[in-house]
């Protein structure tokens, strides 16, 4: 089921999932499985979470590429900056030292090249 197909039956009033006393499903049942389909469209739920904590320049370009598929990016993004997180790829951009930087440099030195001597 698409995310707003679910989030448009749940505003409606209706519900998702088959319940009642036919089924046995109760309330709990439901929410257990609304997180469950939830969880399934979170890009860091479904990926290896080290992507999003990733050193390597190309595995934080993929966990941002992957959070801009996510139905949370913005308000992922809205607390990460609320929370000054300190680390970390959070609505599709690293934080370091609780700041969004555009790209995270690698440990080490900067390499020398044409471009930086100076
Ligand atoms: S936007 Fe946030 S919740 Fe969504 S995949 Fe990225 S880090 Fe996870």
């Amino acid at each position: 089921m698409r995310l707003t197909t679910l989030l448009d039956t749940l505003d409606s009033g209706g519900s998702a999932i088959q319940s009642g006393a036919a089924t046995g499903y109760t309330l709990e049942d439901e929410r257990a499985q609304f997180d469950r389909v939830i969880s399934e469209l979170i890009p860091c739920r479904v990926n290896d979470s080290e992507l999003w904590f990733a050193e390597q320049g190309a595995q934080v370009e993929q966990a941002k590429a992957l959070c801009r598929s996510c139905p949370l990016m913005e308000g992922c993004l809205a607390g990460a900056i609320d929370r000054a997180e300190p680390w970390g790829v959070w609505g599709g951009q690293v934080f370091i030292d609780g700041v969004v930087v555009a790209t995270k440099r690698g440990r080490g030195r900067p390499r020398k090249d044409a471009t930086h001597a100076a």
